[in-house]
């Protein structure tokens, strides 16, 4: 299962994706995520592997009772491309190790950019959020707006190019929370839980919540069964 998991990539938003890349332990190691935890809990006494049952009932034992420690033996890799709205949400997040395309070495192109398919309406309760979709008919028009003004800003990204202006300057005529970024980032389980709680809440932004959701859904399922079973029941169950 594992061994299917590297170079997986799931396709998020209209152009984004996520992909695995790395995984520790590595699927070849014959190791699995969840017994990697349990034997890194089981060194306090010397010990590894005590079956399928005795493992698993450790394993939920020690997320219950927040022993975070073991959960950091598994690490995830994965390179993203999502629109700069998510990755400034992301990079809150100070426990992954991060790389980034550069906008000064490589231009920008037309496509780069996110256009939502729908268009969720102001939150009337919470200042934060959105809640329901606009009407229809306002929908693609403003959907019709938001493609004009994109390739305007793209022209004159292209002109200030053109002009020889350099590419860490004309990028200042883009759209900048809309424009495609890929980066490449690597995180422990243990604060890969802890950003999957915030990020896959019904408050967090549907730009950054779909692009937990995957990694929850296609990844960290696959990788760690176990895990992902105790985290739904005492973490995301009791939030
Ligand atoms: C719905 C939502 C709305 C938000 N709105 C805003 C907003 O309006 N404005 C805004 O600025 N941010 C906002 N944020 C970002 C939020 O404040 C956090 O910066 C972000 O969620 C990262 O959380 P964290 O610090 O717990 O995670 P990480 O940075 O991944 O850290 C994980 C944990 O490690 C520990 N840790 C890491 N670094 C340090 C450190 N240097 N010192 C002490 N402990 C550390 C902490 O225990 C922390 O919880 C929002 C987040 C969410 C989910």
């Amino acid at each position: 299962m594992a061994e299917q998991l590297l170079g997986k990539r799931v396709a998020v938003l209209d152009k984004g994706w996520i992909e695995l890349i790395d995984l520790m332990p590595h699927p070849a190691s014959g190791i699995s995520g969840d017994l990697a935890i349990i034997n890194a809990a089981r060194v306090s006494f010397l010990g590894e592997s005590k079956g399928p049952q005795r493992d698993k009932r450790l394993l939920f034992y020690l997320l219950r009772n927040r022993h975070t420690s073991p959960f950091e033996m598994v690490e995830f890799k994965f390179r993203v491309r999502a629109p700069l709205v998510t990755w400034w949400q992301w990079v809150r997040h100070r426990t992954w190790n991060m790389n980034a395309q550069s906008g000064r070495y490589t231009p920008f192109q037309e496509r780069d950019f996110y256009l939502p398919d729908f268009w969720r309406k102001q939150s009337s309760d919470n200042k934060q959020a959105s809640e329901g979709l606009l009407a229809q008919q306002a929908d693609a028009d403003l959907r019709q707006k938001l493609l004009a003004h994109y390739q305007e800003g793209f022209r004159l990204y292209s002109e200030a190019l053109a002009a020889g202006v350099s590419r860490e300057m004309a990028r200042l005529f883009l759209p900048g929370f809309s424009v495609y970024y890929t980066w490449v980032c690597k995180i422990d389980a243990h604060n890969l839980m802890h950003f999957l709680r915030l990020r896959m809440a019904e408050d967090a932004q549907y730009e950054i919540r779909v692009y937990a959701k995957a990694i929850y859904e296609h990844f960290f399922s696959a990788a760690l069964p176990w895990t992902a079973q105790a985290f739904q029941e005492y973490i995301l169950n009791a939030d």
